[in-house]
């Protein structure tokens, strides 16, 4: 079995962390921040420290600023769908973006929010100048993917970042495919609301993820989810301090103590060899396929990326292929749209998609060679 779907979610996760997911469940699942006993109080430590790595991670001088939700998609839509964006204000985001945000933007657009795409070039490559030529004087934010899930390609966040600084504007960053893998970092970068995913680079469970926001913008982002946080319970109205004004009802928290276990393994193995590794994969894997004429790379095979490539066979149907390595080999790509139709837009393969190869911290040189012995094969 060759599982190359890391862009979807990483797998396997760090070593550990089911049996950390499972001794939560077994041995310590009260809920946090409820009760005033001594499980309790272990369940808010482990809640509070989780938080406290994801702010070092993410470069976040506060850890009440982290904020758990399901996921980068959870996350926009907070961002995006709570109130915050009205008839008149206007947005810009890219054209490599996922549905987490195209899907919201658009039901933005229906109550008179105006959008502007700022277009990478067929290469996946976005130049910040291509940002800032939409900037007027409505808007309000601008919304980035911090790195494709298609092409792999990586955007100027600090760059942009620096232009929405000088423009006052909000800044938002997906970084469903960076966190863990490169370094990202909130403060540095000028992000005021930063999604992050704990299933992909960060090598937890799924349903577990959340957002880094900055002091500003909390101040006058309105909360989405209403609910119970266990404090100021005697109020109706939500608490308008951090993390609770963001976190109506009880936290994922078999999900938090996943995450914190691969947190830890991630700050040990470092972000840099994580980053070095996945590069020599990618490395290999584009130099072996110069040798497969029919394969064609989606966005060119020059620059800077992540791990992450998308192949094209012209004259084929890529589903086909994607499912004989599958059935032949072994070998797990991810085939279609990757829920970024704008994105294949721009980089010139849609509507029929790619096969992607994604790698993880975890694959080999050996199945590299494997699935370019099997690909040669079958075209
Ligand atoms: N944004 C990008 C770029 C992604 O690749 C994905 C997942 O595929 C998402 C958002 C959605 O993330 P989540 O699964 O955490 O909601």
């Amino acid at each position: 079995m060759i599982y190359f779907d890391n862009a979807a979610t990483s797998f396997p996760k760090a070593p550990g962390t089911g049996k950390a997911v499972c001794d939560f469940l077994e041995n310590a699942s009260v809920n946090t921040n409820r009760g005033a006993y001594k499980m309790a109080y272990d369940a808010d430590r482990l809640v509070f420290d989780t938080r406290t790595k994801l702010a070092r991670l993410l470069g976040c001088g506060d850890s009440e600023r982290v904020i758990f939700t399901s996921g980068v998609t959870a996350s926009l839509n907070l961002f995006l769908m709570g109130g915050f964006f009205g008839e008149g204000d206007h947005i810009i985001i890219s054209s490599m973006e996922h549905h987490a945000v195209t899907r919201p933007v658009l039901q933005l657009q229906k109550k008179g929010v105006s959008v502007s795409v700022a277009c990478a070039g067929k290469n996946g490559i976005l130049r910040p100048e291509e940002v800032e030529k939409y900037i007027c004087s409505q808007t309000k934010a601008i919304i980035i993917n911090h790195a494709s899930n298609v092409c792999g390609r990586i955007a100027p966040i600090a760059e942009i970042g620096d232009i929405a600084k000088k423009n006052d504007l909000i800044f938002a960053v997906d970084s469903a495919q960076s966190a863990g893998v490169i370094p990202v970092s909130a403060e540095e970068m000028g992000i005021d609301f930063l999604a992050f995913s704990g299933h992909k680079g960060l090598l937890g469970p799924q349903g577990i993820g959340g957002f880094v926001i900055s002091e500003r913008l909390s101040k006058i982002l309105p909360p989405f989810t209403l609910g119970g946080t266990g404090s100021l319970s005697d109020s109706f109205e939500m608490p308008d301090f951090l993390p609770d004004k963001y976190e109506g009802g009880t936290l994922n928290l078999p999900g938090i103590a996943g995450l914190s276990h691969s947190l830890d393994f991630i700050n040990e193995i470092g972000i840099e060899n994580i980053r070095q590794k996945e590069i020599a994969l990618t490395d290999y894997l584009l130099e072996g396929l110069k040798s497969i004429p029919e394969a064609r790379v989606t966005g060119g095979t020059e620059g800077e990326r992540l791990s992450v490539i998308s192949l094209d066979f012209p004259g084929r149907d890529n589903s086909e292929i994607s499912f004989l390595l599958d059935n032949k080999s072994g070998i797990m790509t991810r085939v279609g749209l990757h829920c970024a139709p704008l994105a294949h837009k721009t980089l010139g393969t849609f509507p029929k998609g790619t096969l992607r190869v994604s790698f993880g911290y975890f694959n080999t040189f050996e199945e590299v060679d494997i699935f370019l012995k099997a690909l040669k094969k079958l075209v």
